[in-house]
């Protein structure tokens, strides 16, 4: 089975379980694994990633991934093998630093006060058998890209471990025998794995129920089933005439369901402009409805057809 499935079969055991439990609220633990921690704190410590913590809905745990580097100078880096410009992640302290954590409850860190001798004991040439598994996903700009879909399916996760790369990258050897994932924020190169990861958890957190202080604001985001995956249309809100430019009369009409079509359309023309490959998706799903279509092929629109030229509904 592919990574990606192992986590999707993993989140709809995790959802089918929650279902059979009732309304249990749902929580997200991560565990980050950074030679950086410090990056992590403003981002955690405002807004809608604060108040989430507040609640209890997140949690958040940071590791330094030197405290678990053994040598006299907590060397996390070395030479690649070959030549080569850079340098790159040893796997010990990786490996070491994952597995400690893992086979511990959630919120365990290693004591503020612990040197080298109280590092907990590790077997360097055994795996450590884990409590429960968790995702352990890599940061990576070679992985798959991180969307909202990806972002629903690590929502239903207890719990997540984010590595974040740093220098060239990670020794091979992580990625074979301690990553289950690997997703990438995008077809750039960043300096590390610290700014995707907080791309993750801020976008994770934003779907999980009781997170937003208006339910329907996630599920009416782009990319989310509300919005058959589709954009969302343009917002206004006062005054209703700025610089010449007056909100839409629909807006302001009362008329609930006249702005709803309003809202639908808006956003089926902006997907149609900027991102014609969600229409296609979204039409393959069977996310569109006859209106939908028809309005689409106003605007100028080829439904696509399946390989026998049958429309696809
Ligand atoms: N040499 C690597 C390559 O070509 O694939 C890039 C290494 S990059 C300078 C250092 C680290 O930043 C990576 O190990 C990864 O953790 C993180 N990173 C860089 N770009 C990323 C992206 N688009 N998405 C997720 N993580 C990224």
């Amino acid at each position: 089975m592919a990574q990606s499935d192992v986590l999707e079969q993993r989140a709809d055991d995790e959802s089918d379980k929650a279902c059979n439990q009732g309304e249990t609220p749902r929580t997200i633990h991560f565990d980050v694994f950074t030679l950086f921690p410090p990056m992590f704190l403003g981002a955690l410590s405002e807004s809608i990633l604060a108040r989430a913590q507040e609640k209890g809905i997140l949690q958040v745990t940071l590791h330094d991934i030197r405290d678990y580097a053994t040598d006299r100078h907590h060397t996390c880096d070395g030479y690649p093998y070959g030549g080569g410009g850079g340098m790159v992640m040893r796997p010990e302290p990786v490996f070491r630093a994952v597995e400690s954590v893992l086979s511990r409850p959630s919120g365990w860190r290693l004591p503020e006060e612990a040197n080298d001798c109280q590092l907990p004991p590790w077997n360097r040439d055994e795996p450590t058998i884990l409590r429960q598994p968790v995702p352990i996903v890599l940061l990576t700009p070679q992985g798959r890209r991180f969307n909202q879909e990806v972002a629903a399916q690590l929502s239903r996760q207890r719990r997540v471990a984010l590595v974040c790369g740093r220098y060239e990258g990670v020794d091979e050897r992580i990625r074979t025998q301690l990553i289950s994932d690997e997703l990438s924020i995008g077809d750039f190169v960043l300096s590390g794995g610290e700014i995707a990861a907080m791309a993750v958890i801020d976008a994770v957190t934003r779907t999980l129920p009781g997170v937003l202080g208006d339910e329907s604001g996630a599920y009416n985001d782009s990319f989310s089933d509300g919005l058959s995956g589709l954009l969302e249309g343009p917002q206004y809100t006062r005054p209703n005439a700025f610089r010449g430019e007056a909100v839409p009369e629909v807006l302001a009409s009362g008329h609930h369901a006249r702005v709803e079509r309003w809202r639908r359309e808006q956003s089926l023309l902006r997907t149609l402009k900027r991102r014609p490959d969600l229409l296609l998706r979204a039409t393959e799903s069977g996310q569109l409805t006859l209106e939908d279509r028809q309005f689409l092929s106003s605007q100028g629109w080829q439904a696509p057809t399946d390989p026998e030229g049958l429309f696809l509904s």
